[in-house]
This record gives structure tokens, sequence and C-alpha cells, in this order.
């Protein structure tokens, strides 16, 4: 249709094949699927097992050049690269996407399904719940929170018997120890199984963890960008007896919980992975985590099954999985690595999965690479990097792109000259993705302003720079026939041999392997780090984490810390304003310059446009 009707109708007037049917479409057995309503289902870990001789498909990743704040397609890229392997080229492929946080949807960016006839359906379900992932997320990051100022309260109201009594709880008239609290005390050096059998100074160190406040780490979470809660004081009722502290809310969708659930590969190692998250120090220098707490197995069982991936559809009924991780400026920003190694077996040897890494190349793919890829095992085949005329014309030195502000003429007329000057931005990703040793193949993803001249213009540029290949699509406007040239292009790429490789050791100190980040991907020129980052660079050292990758948190509107700086940024100093640790997800967490973790609505937020039809029960204003 012409022209393009907005998201939401174009989702409405396709009516979804029945999630089973689906199943049963891409080789599922009835009892591997859990059904969520008419469209939505999820899909059990089991399948592992049964496919586990099975062949992998080839691996793709898409990410993107710069962004303006509007987003460039790369969900949209996804959603029709693999409409049009599966349903044009007649190759078994899987989409696996990220679930899009409340934030943006009701924020500034809108919902994360990909776009015009090239998305997932339904698309307010994709937007709105799914199937309560995020909500499982903040449900346990919170219990865990809770549970950390409750154990400082009651360390400091009770004396160290009264607290052992009441930890551990008479059954039956006998003391017992619970399995988490053998684990403790096994980690304190005390071999004892028997209760009645520990000495007094035993009980004291089994007791009290000791935390020290200044330490704590762990933050409340809400997936709702709400920037009052940025700076909070907590506990200022009389009944928390002078445990007031200052603390913050992040968005849900960047917590380490979020992190966990998308690089777990099994309810096992998300187990550990859960009880292993450090929350704070104890008053002797040494961490604390969600073990020491007890509070592991009650995160488990709230998080069983945000674990499996949600099994949805594209607008021409290929599959797609929905599952864990938006946010690649302050997160590591990647769909789970469950969805991918499911979705690979599904697909069998011949078969394509998409994948997205949020942003630009710089921060989502880079973390793709080193922290997702070394976790998963995984080898990927292939990079497609999204531009559009837009965005390069904004690094060429157009005017600033402003979400609901009308573009300007340099957006909507030819401008063959911002176009070549805003190439370098393209050429510099490019440049980022062959650090890895994967092929990249430029997807453009063509606007109906975009001319003949300034396509063929980005894509001869983009092959200059070492592109493998640089197609347009046309996805957005006709659906998967629009992408077949991209999906011929990256079936090509994809017979090459991949040369993939990391960017760094992980035996490297932490400040160096942020060294490399900064100066091998943004371009900087060297960091600076605050007197806070530097001490807890030493801290997290000392407490033997210095082996685990870097997961920066950085603006994606620029290659560097300033979002106004557009192009490739030469010359600057990156500031490494604080660090914090993410152990159970695995990864340190430089903060860059002024990143909150926690953002904020613009003066006319999507919610503005978003209502319900009372009568037809229908959502109106998503996008
Ligand atoms: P990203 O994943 O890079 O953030 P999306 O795929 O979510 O970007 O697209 C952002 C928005 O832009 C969506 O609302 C989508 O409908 C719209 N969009 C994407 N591609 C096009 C296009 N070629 N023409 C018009 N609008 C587009």
């Amino acid at each position: 249709l012409s022209p393009v009707p907005s998201d939401l109708e174009i989702s409405r007037a396709q009516t979804p094949k029945a999630v089973d049917v689906l199943a049963k479409e891409i080789g599922l057995l009835a009892d591997e699927i859990e059904i969520y309503g008419k469209s939505k289902a999820k899909v059990r870990l089991s399948l592992l097992e049964r496919l586990k001789d099975q062949a992998d498909g080839k691996y793709v990743l898409v990410a993107g050049i710069t962004p303006t704040p509007l987003g460039e397609g790369k969900s949209t890229v996804t959603v029709g690269l693999v409409q049009a392997l599966t349903a044009h080229l007649n190759i078994n492929s899987f989409a696996c996407l990220r679930q899009p946080s409340q934030g943006p949807t009701f924020g500034v960016k809108g919902g994360a399904a990909g776009g015009g006839y090239a998305q997932v359906i339904p698309m307010e379900e994709f937007n709105l719940h799914l199937t309560g992932d995020i909500h499982a997320i903040t449900a346990a990051n919170n219990l865990l929170a809770a549970a950390i100022d409750t154990r400082i309260l009651h360390e400091n109201t009770q004396t160290d018997k009264a607290l052992y009594n009441r930890l551990v709880p008479l059954v039956n008239g006998v003391r017992e120890f619970s399995s988490i609290q053998l684990a403790r005390l096994k980690k304190l050096g005390i071999n004892k199984t028997d209760p009645s059998t520990l000495t007094e100074e035993e009980i004291s160190k089994f007791a009290r963890l000791n935390i020290d406040p200044s330490t704590i780490t762990w933050q409340r979470v809400l997936d709702t960008n709400d920037r009052f809660l940025r700076k909070i004081t907590i506990g200022q009722a009389p009944t928390e007896k002078g445990c007031s502290r200052q603390a913050q809310f992040d968005i849900a969708v960047a917590s380490e919980i979020m992190a966990v659930l998308a690089l777990t590969d099994s309810l096992t190692d998300m187990k550990e992975r859960l009880g292993r998250m450090v929350v704070a120090s104890d008053k002797n220098g040494q961490p604390v985590t969600a073990d020491d707490l007890g509070v592991t197995g009650a995160l488990t069982v709230l998080m069983k099954d945000a674990i499996k991936p949600n099994l949805m559809q594209t607008l021409e009924g290929t599959p797609v999985f929905v599952h864990a991780g938006p946010f690649a400026n302050i997160a590591h920003g990647n769909s789970s690595v469950l969805a991918d190694k499911i979705a690979l077996k599904l697909v069998g040897e011949e078969g394509f999965v998409v994948t997205e890494a949020g942003f630009g190349a710089d921060i989502g793919m880079e973390k793709f690479f080193n922290i997702k890829c070394r976790a998963s095992g995984l080898v990927p085949n292939v990079v497609v990097l999204v531009a559009t005329v837009r965005a390069l014309k904004m690094h060429g030195g157009g005017p600033s792109v402003t979400a609901g502000v009308p573009l300007k003429k340099e957006y909507t007329e030819e401008n063959i000259q911002l176009v070549a000057d805003g190439c370098c931005n393209l050429q510099k990703q490019i440049q980022i993705a062959q650090l890895f040793g994967v092929p990249v193949v430029v997807a453009l993803n063509v606007f109906k302003t975009d001319t003949r001249a300034e396509i063929d213009l980005v894509c001869e540029l983009a092959k200059r720079a070492g592109a493998f290949d640089a197609v347009p699509c046309y996805h957005w406007a006709v659906g998967g026939k629009g992408s077949v040239d991209l999906a011929r292009a990256v079936r090509e790429a994809a017979s090459q041999r991949s040369r993939f490789r990391f960017l760094y050791d992980l035996q490297l100190p932490i400040v160096e392997k942020i060294r490399t980040i900064a100066q091998a991907v943004y371009g900087a020129k060297d960091i600076e780090l605050s007197p806070e980052a530097q001490s807890k660079i030493d801290r997290y050292t000392q407490q033997g984490f210095g082996n685990l990758p870097i997961c920066m948190a950085k603006t994606h509107l620029s290659l560097s810390h300033q979002p106004d700086k557009k192009g490739v940024p030469r010359d600057f100093i990156l500031p490494i304003s604080d660090v914090r640790a993410s152990i159970g997800a695995g990864f340190i967490y430089p903060l860059v310059g002024t990143m909150s973790t926690m953002p904020g609505l613009p003066t006319r937020p999507c919610f503005y446009d978003i209502d319900l039809d009372t009568e037809t029960e229908q959502v109106k204003g998503l996008f």
C-alpha cells in the first residue's frame, strides 16, 4: 500500500497463525512449548538436549552506524532479512530480537518490533509486557535490594545469638541449616553441618555479613523512564531506625539480572550466576553476594519462566525469538544466548539465525563479540551493518535530528555533499567490525526521500571502505521481497571463512582493557579515570575480578562520550567516571562521562498518543 500505513495498522491487518501451528512448522514437539494467549509461546530448554547433535546454522549479527535519536532500522532490517531468506529464498531462518523496554515505548523512541512491512506481530503484544520477563527481572532485582537493607537493619538491632537463632530456624525442635547456609559455612571455612556444634565465634562469623553500606552497588530497578529516581534517600521511616542512606533506581533492562538472563545457557548456570552476584563489600573489603544473603533460590524461582525464549512471528509468518536485553548504551544490549543457541539448532546446518545488537557497532556489536560470544562460544559468520542516508547526512554536518520535530529540508531533499561527508562514520563502523575478522555487508535502509544518486554513493563508499558488499533494502515499504538482494549478499558472505577474533585478552588489567576499547573502537586518544573509578578498579582487582570482559556504559549518539560530536570525533580523552562490577553476569561495567542508568522522559513523550479504544479493546498510538 502507498503511502505505507502505520506500524500498528499493518500489524493489525495481518492475522498471525496460531503459535502452536508455527511451533509445529519449525519442528517443535507439543510438550516443548508453553502457550501464552494465541500468538506467543515460551520454548522449553529441553529442546537443546534433544537437538544436541544437530549442526548449527549460520550466525548473522545486525549492527548499525551511529544512529539519530529516531533509530535507523536495525530491527526492521533484521525482520526484513529473515522474511527475505525464508519466504523468498526458501532458506530456513530465525530472527532473535530483544524485548523492548517500557522506557522508550512510552518515552521517545517507541517500540522495537521493526516497522512497515517488516515487523513482528502482534506488535502491541511484543511491545507491552510480552510474557512478563521484564516484570520477573524487576521482582527478582528488588527482592535482592530489600534483602540487603533489611539484613543491615537486623544486624544493627540484634545480638549474634538472636540473629543466628532466627537465621537457622527450629524444624521439629531441631535446628537445621538450609543448603544455601551449608554452602556459606563452607565458604567461611567452617566444616560443620550440625548447628548445635558451632562455637560462639563461628556463630558470630556466620550470622553477620557486616555489609559496609557505603559500598552497596546493588540498586533498585523499574522499567519506566523516571528521572526522579536517579538519586533517592531510602529508609526514612522511624521503623528503619537510622538505616537511611542515599540510593538510586536504574532502568530494569540495564540491570545485572537482565544480563544474567541474556548470557546464561541453562537453569543451573543461571542459578550459579544469580548466586555469584556481588552487591557490596563487607567491612573487611570482602565481596558480599546474593548467596551470602540466602536469596539465590528465591531469585531462581522468580526467573524460572523468564529463562525460556519467547516464540512469535514476522508479518510473513517466519519464526522469531524475543528474549532479553535492550539498551546497548547502558547495558550489553544483546538478545539471549539461549534464544540464539536454540534457533541455530532449529534452522539446521543450511539455515540462518539473524540476531541484533543495539545501537552502533561501536557499542552493541563490540559487546556482542567481546561479552556475548565469549559467554556462548558461538562464532558469527557475517555482520550486517545498517545505515541510512538520514543518519549519514547528520554525520556530514546536517542539522540536529530530534524526535517529534519534523526533519529539515537537508533530510528530505537530495544533498550529495552531506552524504559524502557523513560516510566517514560508516567507514569507521566498518573498520570496527573488521577488527573482529568477520565479513561486513552494509544494508542501506532506504527511506522514500532518498534519491538514486545518494543510494549509489553510499553503496560505492561502503565497498571502498572494505565492506564485502553493500545493498539498498526496501523491506519497510514492501516486506521481504524488498530485501532479497540483502539476503543474497548475506548468503554469499556467510560462505566466506570467518576469521573471528576477540579484541582484547581477558588477562590484561582492567584499565588496559578499557583503554583498548576506547582507542581501537571509539578512536579516543586516551582515557581518564576519576578517583572513584580508580579506587573501584583497585577494589575489584584485589577481590579477584580483574579477568572479566568490559561492558562500557557510553552514549549511543556519538563514537565519543559527547552526544553532539558526530561523524568520527578525534583526539578526545574518554572520561571514566565510575566503574561497577556485574560478577554474576560476568563483566566489569565502566560508566563513561555523565552517562545515567535511569533515562528520563521528554516534554512530549510517546504516551501522549497511546490510548485504548474501550469499545473494541484496541490499542492505539504505538509505533
Ligand atoms: P532500530 O532498531 O535501529 O532502533 P527500528 O527498526 O526500530 O530501528 O526503526 C525505527 C523506526 O523507524 C520504526 O518506527 C520504523 O517503523 C521506522 N523505519 C525504519 N525503517 C524505515 C524506512 N525505511 N522508512 C520509514 N520508516 C522506517
